[in-house]
């Protein structure tokens, strides 16, 4: 897949330049530079010849098939040059020329005839406004970044042309290498999804990052990295979430939810690992890359300083990773072999005046240890160290162990001394980190997607459900221009999508609510019946505990006259008389859409006060039960639905359930906009729903 860009036969680039510095010639350079093997055709109906290659007036005029067209020439001409293509037959083409959609409305356009041109001809476009493609493997670099990174196996796609150029740098500076390195910028047809499928395949990529700033179609997305994530880690970082999702919402999904979270969700949800960092995405990237993945979570560090041992465990448990206890042997070896003052417990301190050989020996007693999955060497530059050979002595442990299946990770910290085996390191593919906590990070990151693998694969359940009687509820509040849904309407369809809920009854007198309340039973709640009033006990309309027929009265008139003094616009219908459900603990099932994945669920600990606590936690709909599951357990406040102190437990599955069937109705409706269930009232056996509202598009 994609085959015209990562397995070119043969290049053109219209917009040659015959003259150094302009970004045609650049290009040109920069491919032939690279150890292309197939033609080279620079197009420039001004030119005879480019950097000895001979040019051609336009892309008409070459002889052979081109696979691959790079475009640099000014935006005006860009469809009048891809149009070209097309006619030649050219499979792939990369515009590297700016100034279409990201400088607005015109350039839009522009953008879409573009894109017209090449689904007419069956072409596929990169770009445009990128820095281009460099491919280690073909080899091709067919960008204008300055230089051709090592060979690795790790393959890089960017939203911004610029952070490659910077990636680039600091990958050279530091050993990294890579298999395909790719500037997607506006994503006009060839996006991160398209990209994720080809590496899937791509023999040579081992790993997969990305640097996004926005997803195309979240949905595929989630489903695409579901099955990718299978095979190999994808690491994204994804820059500009913060504050996107901050609008005015009418629900207390709308409020809490927000694009960060969004995304986190939906990373969690198909095993993409996030990176918060250019940092993190290469810690990560570097011991994925180089090491086998991290079997268990017991990690022992071999260190030659106490400090930094402590920092190690700290920075180790922190991350939810565990301290190995070794074997009996391995400490009695130790012991052995390490001068009397080593600790021969986890963390193993080889001492300050430790030479190249302790290190090696630590590091193959902890490999060999059965109560170890991975190893973090920690070197701090003493008098007598010997950095290098030290570093040498790891390596040379880590090939006699080779096969053992456990990853090894560097901290050589420091700078000006340790660089030199920070190097060596890096050269036999041990990743090295500055500090104890960025090694920490990547075995955290190495931990979490092993789990993910060991999960089993995503399933979405399904109910049987009402469908019909909520598409009716929908299309009779439609009919009367009604988008919100208060209590009343809600409730039926949650009634449709099997939710328990609480006897209630809509009086328009007092007289109707004593009815309902002798009907049903005393003690009762009363609550204003709006679908103008959000947040219906803000102010003061909702009356819980009444116990009699006086109470009744006297609640339905001052619940009447607060609705109408606060909201005097307001369309009231009456009070709902309910059912007084038996206090268990409150929590909230929401939904809200996010723009880029679509159904945000959300759960939490809810209530009046969800917005003060926000104890609340996200996944993006259709999600699965062990979704639905985690989603329960990762609060903060999870122990309280356990039970403490003598507590009997809630009901997790009745919970669990309501959230799936939740999952489902946003899932068929995609009208939806925002929906709450607050408070869905769990107990010791069974949850219901007391409170609900739902918004349409
Ligand atoms: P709103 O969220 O609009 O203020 P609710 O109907 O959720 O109104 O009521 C607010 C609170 O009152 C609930 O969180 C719950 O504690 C309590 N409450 C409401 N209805 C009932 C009921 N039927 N049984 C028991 N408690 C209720
Ligand atoms: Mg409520």
């Amino acid at each position: 897949m994609l085959d015209m860009f990562f397995d070119p036969k043969s290049v053109a680039i219209i917009g040659a330049a015959r003259e150094p510095g302009k970004l045609g010639y650049a290009v040109v350079d920069n491919i032939i530079k690279s150890g292309f093997t197939g033609p080279i055709y620079p197009i420039n109906p001004n030119a005879a010849e480019i950097l000895g290659r001979q040019c051609y007036p336009s892309i008409l005029d070459v002889p052979g098939h081109v696979d691959l067209a790079v475009i640099t020439v000014p935006a005006r001409i860009v469809a009048t040059v891809l149009d070209q293509c097309g006619q030649h037959g050219v499979r792939g083409v990369i515009i590297i020329t700016a100034g279409f959609r990201e400088i607005g409305a015109e350039g839009a356009r522009m953008e879409r005839e573009l894109i017209g041109i090449a689904h007419r001809y069956d072409m596929r476009l990169v770009g445009p406004n990128v820095l281009g493609m460099i491919d280690t493997v073909t080899p091709i670099n067919a960008s204008f970044a300055a230089g051709m990174p090592k060979k690795g196996t790790i393959s890089f796609m960017s939203q911004s042309g610029a952070l490659c150029t910077a990636i680039l740098d600091w990958a050279d500076a530091h050993g990294i290498g890579f298999a395909r390195f790719i500037s997607i910028g506006n994503k006009a047809d060839v996006n991160e999804i398209d990209l994720l499928q080809a590496w899937q395949q791509d023999q040579k990529t081992d790993v997969i990052i990305a640097y996004l700033e926005g997803i195309t179609d979240g949905q595929r997305f989630i489903e695409v990295a579901r099955q990718v994530t299978r095979e190999k880690p994808v690491i994204a970082l994804k820059s500009g979430s913060t504050g996107a999702g901050a609008r005015a919402a009418s629900s207390h999904t709308g409020t809490l939810a927000g694009s960060a979270r969004a995304y986190d969700a939906a990373f969690s949800q198909c095993g993409v690992i996030r990176a918060m960092s250019v940092q993190d995405l290469f810690d990560y990237s570097i011991a994925f890359a180089y090491q086998p993945l991290l079997p268990g979570d017991r990690i022992a560090i071999v260190t030659n300083a106490g400090g930094p041992g402590i920092m190690g465990t700290d920075a180790v448990e922190n991350y939810g990773l565990k301290l190995a206890s070794l074997t009996q042997e391995t400490q009695a070896y130790l012991a052995a072999h390490l001068p009397a003052a080593a600790n021969v417990h986890n963390p193993i301190d080889v001492l300050g005046d430790a030479l190249a050989d302790r290190y090696g020996l630590a590091v193959e007693a902890a490999l060999k240890d059965p109560n170890v999955d991975g190893v973090l060497v920690i070197l701090t530059p003493q008098v007598m160290t010997q950095v290098v050979e030290s570093a040498q002595a790891v390596c040379d442990a880590v090939e006699r162990m080779k096969g053992c299946g456990k990853p090894v990770l560097g901290c050589w910290m420091g700078q000006a001394i340790t660089a030199a085996g920070a190097a060596v390191l890096n050269e036999h593919h041990i990743p090295n980190y500055q500090f104890p906590e960025r090694a920490a990070a990547a075995l955290k990151a190495m931990s979490t997607y092993r789990k993910w693998r060991e999960r089993p694969p995503v399933e979405i359940p399904h109910v049987a459900v009402d469908h019909a009687r909520v598409k009716a509820i929908f299309d009779k509040a439609r009919s009367e221009n009604r988008l919100a849904l208060g209590d009343f309407e809600a409730r039926d369809v949650m009634e449709a999508y099997g939710l328990r809920l609480p006897k209630s009854v809509l009086a328009k007198t007092p007289d109707e609510a004593v009815a309902a309340a002798e009907s049903m039973g005393y003690p009762v709640v009363l609550k204003v019946a709006s679908p103008d009033i959000l947040h219906k006990s803000d102010i003061g309309a909702v009356k819980v505990g009444l116990a009699d027929a006086t109470q009744v009265r006297d609640a339905f008139d001052i619940i009447m006259y607060r609705a109408g003094k606060y909201m005097p616009n307001a369309d009231i219908w009456g009070c709902t008389v309910q059912e007084m459900v038996a206090k268990g603990k409150e929590v909230i099932i929401g939904m809200s859409k996010d723009p880029q994945f679509g159904p945000l669920l959300l759960f939490g600990l809810g209530g009046i006060y969800v917005e003060v606590l926000k104890d609340v936690t996200f996944r993006v709909a259709p999600i699965s039960r062990m979704e639905a599951t985690e989603m329960i357990s990762e609060i903060r406040s999870f122990p309280l639905l356990r039970g403490v102190r003598g507590e009997k437990p809630s009901d997790l599955e009745a919970a669990i359930d309501a959230l799936l069937r939740v999952s489902q109705l946003v899932t068929d409706f995609p009208e939806i906009v925002e929906l709450d269930v607050n408070p869905l009232m769990i107990h010791e056996h069974g949850a219901v729903a007391v409170d609900m509202r739902i918004i349409l598009k």
